[in-house]
């Protein structure tokens, strides 16, 4: 009802200014030039209810790039095309503990096939599988699933796109290396620019949280009535996410917040709760959160976001353990 929810919302921006201290803990990418001008004292979170309720803290709207949150989408859209037996022949779904942008293990074992999705190698060689056979419209397999998500086709930062394709040697590296091993199924610099374009797409906390929320009710979207996700992919992918969706401090992420999440270098952090039974906390019929705050930490996570996931789970327990 009306109060619960004004009165979640006021919670809410109460945890929003507790935690933008936190903020001071990181600091804004700058390996991609673009991110470099992002205000770093920035925090804000959408969270939508399964019957459609959206409440909102902090800086909630401003728009943001995709980065590694845009890996969970490109490894559905080509789940839905291939089918999870063929695109797993190509990517594993085990963590790693290396760096995302890491090549080492590409070279330890024979064949090469990246360990998981949600890393930079397997996130390339998943772009180089979406639907199609230009770059145009393996890119356009990717939006149709956003869209089929949004209800909105994104647009694409193109001053983000072009600085980091300046600067994207370790990804040349990594395309080269699996192109060599046979692992990608286009051309390199077209993967290259597929995956870099794919990290520019523009969103808000209120998009990431829409999506979450479709993963957390195992693919049905609750907001138009419709399963648009098969539920054993949705599953699967919340596994990776909880996994390896946190880049190195995926563990902790698992232990201290406990929710599937997928974070990017922008300072970006997609959220799917699944729904929790016995419980009468807010959210308990699951929820979806998106979070932005653009400073990140060592591992590569939002800093003040991390910690405000952590509060919100602790407050109205949200963890799936
Ligand atoms: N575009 C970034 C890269 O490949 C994404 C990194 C990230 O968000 O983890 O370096």
């Amino acid at each position: 009802n009306f109060e619960t929810k004004s009165e979640c919302a006021n919670r809410l921006h109460h945890w929003v200014e507790k935690n933008r201290r936190y903020t001071e803990e990181g600091t804004c990418a700058s390996y991609i030039p673009a991110l470099r001008h992002a205000d770093p004292h920035q925090l804000g979170v959408c969270i939508i209810g399964h019957d459609g309720e959206i409440i909102k803290g902090g800086e909630a709207d401003v728009v943001f790039t995709m980065q590694s949150v845009s890996k969970v989408i490109s490894f559905m859209a080509v789940c839905l095309t291939h089918g999870l037996a063929y695109v797993l022949k190509h990517v594993d779904v085990e963590p790693t503990g290396d760096p995302y942008n890491s090549i080492m293990r590409l070279e330890l074992k024979k064949p090469a096939r990246p360990f998981n999705p949600m890393i930079n190698a397997g996130a390339i060689t998943v772009a180089s599988l979406l639907p199609g056979v230009t770059k145009e419209e393996k890119f356009a397999g990717l939006l149709d699933v956003l869209e089929m998500l949004l209800g909105r086709r994104p647009s694409v930062d193109e001053a983000v796109f072009f600085s980091e394709r300046e600067t994207a040697h370790y990804n040349f590296a990594l395309a080269h290396f699996l192109k060599a091993e046979g692992f990608l199924k286009c051309g390199v610099e077209d993967a290259i620019d597929i995956y870099l374009r794919q990290c520019a797409i523009e969103v808000t906390t209120e998009d990431l949280a829409r999506i979450g929320l479709v993963l957390a009710c195992d693919g049905y979207d609750p907001l138009c009535s419709k399963q648009v996700l098969p539920s054993e992919l949705a599953r699967l992918t919340k596994a990776v996410m909880l996994t390896c969706g946190m880049y190195n401090a995926s563990g902790k992420f698992a232990a201290f917040v406990g929710a599937p999440s997928k974070s990017g270098v922008s300072g970006g952090i997609m959220t799917a709760v699944p729904p929790r039974r016995h419980k009468v906390t807010p959210f308990h019929n699951g929820c979806g959160i998106g979070i932005y705050s653009p400073a990140i930490d060592e591992a590569g996570n939002s800093a003040a976001g991390v910690k405000l996931l952590q509060h919100i789970s602790a407050e109205w327990e949200l963890s799936v353990f």
